[in-house]
């Protein structure tokens, strides 16, 4: 059983390495701390509230750039931006590195395999839409340089903090949200290079395109329901995604065995149900990672912002409610909520026990951590969000995140993991 938590550059520079690891520690019991190698385009904390123990910041938005100091600008036509202080030769995650070695607590490098603010000629390896323009911050898995990123995005991590263990974030396709919510982001690659592979296993790529093009287009209008054919080319396409993120996961985990024998590759996953639409296979991946963390963050209806999608795709409060039921149908969800009561209360509790136990069935013996909601969220649903992983069987908690949770939050943590190791001897 594992306790882990996730951190943001911010919660360091601004709190002090030694504090945050004292809190973490000593307030919450976590003894894994997970820190952001590269940020993301986005509000902290997400999607409201305040950072209410950040003595410097009541909010704070970060941009997609690497927030440390690692030059991989020679090796690759692309590379990652440096945020300000990495360019200046600050390095966060190896003051954290210090303070945590010296309470007993170990460092599992955060990193995000194909998103990131790029310089060079990015633009060429990038997933494309439809209409094939290119997703600028996300690159395509098909490119045999992309593999080569992140696999030298891996290896230099690991050699830089001696890491034995790494998380892998965004090792799939662009889901519909970001800096803004725009649905064409989720229909991606198009790319020469992919147009090419998907001939070669037998799809009409023109007629796949149509059949996402209508519908994109039919959702507009309610209808939700693809014909038969349409729905055997999408499937096809979903399935070749799948591949081309197994291939890459299979390369990171032949670079990490390289390394050391005992090194872990961890990966970051979205909850069972709605994996397979962003080109994670689960029993593929639970052959080639030493176990992932997934976040049904219940509240937050999985980390997916469903009522962001259906309210750029439905203008009217009657349709977006129809689509709403189509789509929880279609992601297998057995809840009877309308979108009015998910905006407002996101999934019962009992969706961290059905998620974990979907992705312990496809893992066997791999471990699944359940990511554990500890912001936004009464403090109260803490502890049976908590029971309800364990309940599904997981082998761990990732608690997200840090700087999202309330002072009140993180204490609410350290006697459920009391109580834990109480109970398991
Ligand atoms: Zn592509």
């Amino acid at each position: 059983m594992i306790a882990a938590i996730q951190v943001h550059p911010h919660d360091i520079r601004d709190e002090g390495a030694e504090r945050v690891v004292e809190i973490i520690r000593e307030k919450a019991g976590i003894t894994i701390i997970s820190p952001e190698v590269s940020a993301l385009e986005e509000r902290h904390p997400y999607p409201r509230g305040e950072l209410t123990h950040n003595p410097v910041h009541r909010t704070f938005v970060s941009a997609a750039t690497i927030e440390i100091p690692l030059d991989l600008s020679h090796a690759l036509p692309f590379y990652p931006r440096l945020s300000g202080p990495a360019s200046r030769g600050e390095d966060y995650v190896a003051d954290l590195a210090r303070a945590a070695s010296r309470s007993g607590c170990k460092v599992v490098p955060w990193l995000k395999a194909l998103n990131a603010a790029f310089e060079g000629d990015a633009v060429n390896y990038c997933v494309r839409t439809l209409e094939g323009k290119p997703v600028p911050a996300w690159l395509c898995p098909s490119k045999p340089e992309t593999l080569s990123y992140v696999v030298l995005l891996v290896k230099s991590v690991m050699e830089r903090y001696e890491a034995d263990t790494v998380l892998l974030d965004r090792v799939r396709y662009p889901d519909w949200s970001g800096a803004e919510v725009l649905p064409q982001r989720m229909l991606t690659c198009f790319c020469s290079e992919c147009r090419r592979l998907m001939s070669g296993e037998g799809i009409d790529v023109d007629a796949l395109a149509a059949a996402l093009g209508r519908l994109l287009a039919r959702s507009g209008e309610r209808e939700f329901s693809p014909e038969p054919d349409e729905l055997r080319l999408i499937a096809a396409w979903l399935s070749f995604r799948r591949k081309k993120i197994t291939s890459l996961t299979a390369a990171v985990r032949g670079e990490i065995s390289s390394l050391a024998q005992s090194a872990k590759l961890w990966l970051n996953l979205w909850p069972p149900s709605f994996a397979p639409f962003l080109g994670q296979d689960y029993p593929a991946l639970g052959r080639l990672c030493d176990g992932a963390k997934h976040f049904p963050y219940h509240r937050l209806g999985g980390g997916a912002d469903l009522k962001g999608l259906v309210d750029v795709m439905v203008p009217d409060e009657r349709g977006q409610e129809s689509i709403f039921s189509r789509m929880l149908q279609l992601l297998g969800l057995p809840y009877d909520i309308g979108l009015r009561e998910f905006a407002s209360d996101g999934f019962p509790v009992d969706f961290v026990r059905t998620e974990t136990a979907k992705g312990k069935e496809a893992f066997g013996k791999t471990p699944v951590f359940s990511g554990i909601q500890i912001w936004d969220i009464p403090e109260e649903e803490i502890e049976p969000a908590c029971k309800a992983a364990l309940a599904g069987g997981a082998d761990g908690f990732f608690f997200y995140c840090y700087g999202w949770a309330t002072p009140g939050a993180l204490s609410e943590v350290g006697p459920i993991m009391a109580n834990l190791s109480h109970g398991a001897h």
